[in-house]
């Protein structure tokens, strides 16, 4: 009889990939079309061969999936089953006008715990008074609606320190504009990133495309993290307008007191968020960035 294991997807190709099973061994792994092609994270289980190659016989159930856009906003699977999204930005290049407002939307609609994660404070802002130097100015506020805010420097003080702690025991992903960091950040948190791509070489007996591939890499303290290429630098797949007001998450306990079920929360009458607003309960300026991400997006249908 052929014995089988339970394992995770380190990497993931077109036909084929890598399995760490639990005794941190590893092995190539080849797909088959009934049971589908696992992502990046996934955990299956593997019919074992003898020469020490595997079959995904079943991928268990996702907790969630992170997803990039295409060129057409199309959504594609990288990578499954994350504790949290990094969303890295830094001083510079400065983050244009609601990029931290959509990227924390997406990953709320993809039910991940986003991080904020505010690199090279060594630099002062090279542009005062550019649009991007409000959405610095803003970055307390995040804090105070219970997000998580991390600073980093690869450079100088104060480190990554404080960004390496949260990743214990768990599976993050980088997210970010270009040039923001996301490379340098890995760099940091992996001293053996050179390693484990070579082992993965090995692995597999061929080179691995760490620029065009999501890789699963090991955390020496315990976890993982996980590098997705080029991921969240040049846009995200177009979201619902449901998704725009769920993901301001203060909006919601107001939300319930609006007159209408299907309040915009713009000019109705009995608008549960426009009272609170009014109240300053809410943040005028969060509120504007709600009514410009939901401006743009009735332009895009
Ligand atoms: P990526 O495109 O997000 O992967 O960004 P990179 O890691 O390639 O970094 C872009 C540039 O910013 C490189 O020249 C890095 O040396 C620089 N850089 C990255 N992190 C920091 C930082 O914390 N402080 C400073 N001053 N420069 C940084
Ligand atoms: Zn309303």
């Amino acid at each position: 009889m052929k014995s089988v294991a339970e394992g995770l997807v380190l990497v993931s190709y077109g036909s084929h990939g890598i399995v760490q099973l639990e005794d941190g061994s590893r092995l190539p792994v080849k797909y088959r079309r009934q049971v589908g092609r696992p992502f990046c994270g996934d955990h299956v289980r593997v019919s074992l061969s003898d020469d020490n190659s595997g079959v995904v016989e079943v991928i268990r159930k996702r907790r969630n999936h992170f997803l990039r856009a295409d060129q057409q906003q199309r959504e594609h699977i990288v990578a499954a089953n994350l504790d949290q999204v990094l969303i890295v930005i830094a001083r510079r290049p400065l983050p244009s006008r609601d990029l931290v407002e959509r990227y924390l939307l997406a990953v709320h609609s993809l039910g991940i715990e986003p991080v904020i994660v505010l690199n090279k404070v060594d630099l002062e802002i090279s542009e005062p008074g550019a649009a991007g130097e409000q959405v610095l100015s803003h970055l307390e506020d995040y804090r105070a609606l219970g997000y998580r805010l991390i600073e980093t420097s690869c450079k100088t003080e104060p480190g990554i320190q404080g960004l390496a702690q949260i990743l214990t025991n768990k599976t993050s992903i980088l997210a970010g504009q270009s040039g923001v960091g996301k490379s340098s950040l890995v760099r940091q948190l992996l001293p053996d990133l050179d390693i484990q791509v070579g082992e993965l070489s090995r692995v597999t007996g061929k080179g691995t495309h760490t620029t065009t591939t999501t890789i699963l890499y090991s955390l020496a303290g315990g976890g993982y993290l996980m590098d997705s290429p080029g991921v969240w630098e040049y846009g995200l797949w177009k979201l619902e307008n449901s998704a725009i007001s769920a993901g301001f998450i203060e909006f919601g306990q107001y939300a319930q007191t609006c007159r209408f079920n299907d309040c915009r929360h713009d000019s109705e009458p009995g608008c549960g968020v426009k009272a609170a607003l009014k109240d300053g309960k809410i943040l005028a300026w969060r509120y504007r960035s709600y009514q410009r991400l939901l401006e743009q997006n009735d332009q895009t249908i």
